[in-house]
């Protein structure tokens, strides 16, 4: 969108003394900004965009969108009360103007990148033209109206993963994005603790549920009642579900095997009651085969016939339970984030994986707020199936679970290097290392040690 005279409506473009100013890029972080762009100064928790204004200004900046006006900067400054909603307002019209599109929106606790990379591969093959996605953590109220005025081109289908934290985050999200088909994957801890029960992060969820138009298509997990039970509130949707119990689309049962010295998973759906074999490259958990047969359920629902064999050649996303072997040492990256649920599914598989030593490498799970001990506690009676468990002391949180753990193997460590080389003073042929914690803890930092050293070995 650079013809801004389309938003005057939206920008007040009364002080700006250029008329018709060209904006190639919209960003909200001063590093990124390039000729051409619109930098908008947002009100962080860690730091003020206004202070910034000076830098996008030498890096090129055509004009600010702030709350307030920054004296001594040369920038033009656009005042709008809220940069932000701002930020949405223009990417909500822009989705307007690109005319009619099919928007795929995805919500749920675990999943939401699986699934959408998932529907992004298979319709990318078979409808013959682009698709749209938000990448990865473009999927919250100042993300993903920044990837959708920076990288959408009138697409018709979009798929996009929407992210919440905070009670109010969904309406804000479906406002901008009016989701033409809704998918709801499951409910978990994530982010529980910015809410007051889990009740209340359900209802922020199903909004997207709630938000759609009339006869509009929902996607929901039918092994989960809160979720499947969305259709006797919103009643005048089309439902279609998914699940291991019931459902339009039913995850049957699957398979490990190794193939060529890699490993495979062999899956059994029965869609509409046909049986349906799909073969998949690496080790997917229960939980990742759910998430395809969500997608299943999605293809099959929008009338497209499923190609079984697009599946084959999909890699899971960095991060997300992905597995790999170094001389014989099997390492499970499963860094991107943590919560029970996926600890859950992941250890779920690695029972079932041949090894000689199952190591775990655990650092602690955030934004679970008052619900904190309880859920850490949980993981630890999860982690009990391990032989020996390290702790990443970054956040003094995870010791919560070591009450759980008695009699287990277990060490803590505070320097990711230190913590890394302990684990190799242990780890022989044959063992396996299960790499988790949320985000903010940059477990990643103590696995890629371990690799890098395991490589050069
Ligand atoms: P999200 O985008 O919702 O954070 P991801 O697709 O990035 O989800 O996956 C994050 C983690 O959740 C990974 O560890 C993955 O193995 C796990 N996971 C994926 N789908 C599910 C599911 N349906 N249930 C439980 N865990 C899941």
């Amino acid at each position: 969108m650079s013809d801004i005279s389309k938003c005057v409506d939206i920008l007040d473009l009364r002080n700006f003394d250029r008329k018709d100013p060209e904006f190639t890029r919209f960003h909200v972080n001063s590093k990124k900004v390039c000729e051409g762009t619109l930098f908008f100064a947002i009100k962080g928790k860690h730091h003020d965009g206004h202070s910034f204004l000076r830098e996008a200004w030498e890096k090129g900046a055509t004009a600010a969108v702030v709350e307030k006006f920054v004296k001594d900067v040369p920038i033009p400054q656009i005042l709008v009360r809220s940069t932000v909603e701002t930020l949405g307002k223009l990417a909500k019209r822009k989705l307007e103007e690109c005319g009619d599109s099919v928007r795929i929106c995805i919500t749920g606790s675990n999943g939401k990148t699986t699934t959408k990379e998932l529907i992004h591969h298979h319709l990318s093959k078979i409808v013959g033209y682009p698709i749209f996605k938000n990448e990865g953590n473009m999927n919250t109220e100042i993300g993903l109206p920044l990837t959708i005025l920076n990288d959408y081109h009138g697409e018709r289908i979009l798929v996009l993963e929407l992210g919440i934290n905070k009670p109010g985050d969904m309406d804000k999200l479906v406002k901008i994005i009016k989701p033409s088909i809704g998918i709801f994957l499951n409910l978990g801890s994530a982010h529980v603790g910015n809410f007051d029960s889990l009740e209340e992060l359900f209802y922020e969820k199903a909004k997207l549920i709630f938000s759609l138009e009339p006869f509009s298509l929902a996607i929901i997990n039918e092994d989960d009642i809160r979720i499947s039970n969305l259709k006797n509130i919103r009643r005048n949707l089309r439902y279609s579900g998914f699940g291991r119990k019931k459902g339009k689309v039913r995850l049957a049962g699957w398979s490990y095997e190794i193939e060529n010295g890699s490993f495979a998973t062999r899956s059994i759906y029965f869609i509409d009651g046909k049986r349906t074999e799909i073969k998949l490259k690496n080790v997917w958990n229960e939980g990742q085969l759910l998430d395809l047969s969500a997608v299943l359920c999605l293809i099959d629902s929008m009338g497209y016939e499923v190609k079984v064999e697009t599946f084959e050649d999909f890699e899971l996303p960095d991060g997300r339970f992905k597995l790999s072997k170094v001389h014989d040492i099997l390492l499970i990256d499963d860094t991107y984030n943590s919560n029970v649920e996926s600890v859950k599914k992941a250890v779920g598989t690695i029972s079932n994986l041949p090894a000689k030593k199952r190591i775990a490498v655990i650092g602690a799970m955030k934004e679970l707020g008052k619900f904190s001990g309880w859920y850490h506690a949980e993981l630890g009676r999860l982690l009990g199936t391990f032989d020996i468990v390290f702790i990443y002391l970054k956040d003094p949180e995870i010791l919560m679970i070591r009450d759980e753990l008695n009699g287990l193997n277990l060490r803590e460590e505070k320097d990711p290097l230190k913590l890394a080389q302990d684990i190799l003073s242990v780890v022989e042929k044959g063992d396996l290392i299960y790499f988790k914690a949320s985000r903010a803890i940059e477990i990643e930092r103590v696995m890629e040690e371990v690799w890098r050293n395991l490589s050069n070995f």
